[in-house]
């Protein structure tokens, strides 16, 4: 991830950006330049699967990628909103995910780039939806294809290098599905507990059933209190049994999720974490890979 020199002297006058060259549409010289297609997702997930696919021909800044932040709350400062204002291409989960993104776009005045909204790219029901559709990987097929063809638009000359890493992104992810059918063979129909929707996209299609009450995945999501009666609920699945494995996203944890772990350790239930953005030193794939093979061996345990 190379930062132009030009970002230190503009860093003051936001305003100034737009007039500084970015806003015109980019001719194949401009963005071929050393630095690449300016690329910026909202976090470190779509940033890793953007450099998959844009190889050295992209330079990606990711909004987020500190495991410590919350995206659900973030609030963006001046530095991410020129990068913004810089971007040819932005990606952002929407559907509620990242407002910030959308913030930052409208107040990107003069500049006009290419916004690849996840949520809308997905073509799922918004209504109500799981908006954590980066563990949904019939999506990010999706994604991969929207990247090769808004990369090669802006880069024509490197498009079959865009085309190929497409492919190989593509196979990755179709590995990643093989992994889900992998568990849904041996486990379909068990139960499992989560303590936010995080992975249900993935526990979903590795055949797993959902136990938790939606009241208490919903105020943990949110981070306001879950009424008593839902937690005593919520508690009763592993003093019964009902669940083979609780799931829960342990960059939002809190009282309440530290109850539903206990209760689990307490009756022998495993527990796996999961995380909203990507853990520092990995990549999507591996990152996946890995929440797929601790989903798969702690159900065999
Ligand atoms: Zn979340």
């Amino acid at each position: 991830m190379k930062k132009s020199t030009l970002l230190v002297p503009l860093f003051a006058g936001v305003a100034a950006l737009a007039l500084a060259g970015c806003s015109t549409s980019p001719t194949a010289a401009d963005s071929g330049a050393a630095d690449g297609i300016r690329v910026v997702a909202s976090t470190n997930v779509y940033g890793s699967i953007a450099e998959a696919v844009g190889g050295d021909a992209v330079a990606v800044t990711s909004i987020i990628d500190d495991p410590s932040k919350d995206p659900h709350e973030y609030q963006a400062d001046g530095q991410n909103q020129l990068a913004v204002s810089k971007a040819q291409v932005v990606i952002e989960n929407g559907g509620g995910y990242d407002d910030f993104i959308d913030t930052m776009l409208s107040a990107a005045s003069g500049s006009d780039p290419a916004v690849l909204n996840v949520t809308d790219i997905s073509g799922l029901e918004q209504e109500g939806f799981n908006e954590h559709l980066w563990y949904d990987f019939p999506t990010m097929q999706k994604l991969v294809d929207s990247l090769v063809t808004e990369f090669s638009s802006l880069d024509p000359s490197e498009a079959t290098t865009f085309e190929a890493n497409g492919e190989a992104a593509k196979a990755k992810l179709a590995d990643l599905e093989a992994g889900e059918a992998a568990i849904k063979a041996s486990h379909a129909g068990e139960g499992v507990a989560i303590t936010e929707p995080v992975p249900l996209y993935l526990l979903a299609a590795a055949g797993l059933d959902d136990e938790t009450p939606d009241a208490f995945s919903e105020a943990i999501e949110e981070g306001t209190d879950v009424p008593p009666l839902v937690l005593q609920e919520t508690l009763a699945l592993f003093d019964a049994k009902s669940v083979a494995l609780l799931v829960y996203n342990e960059q939002t944890g809190g009282p309440q999720t530290d109850a539903v772990i206990a209760a689990a350790e307490k009756n022998g239930i495993p527990t796996v974490a999961v995380t909203e953005t990507m853990p520092v030193g990995t990549d999507y794939f591996s990152w996946m890979q890995a929440n797929i093979d601790a989903v798969s061996s702690a159900l065999a345990g």
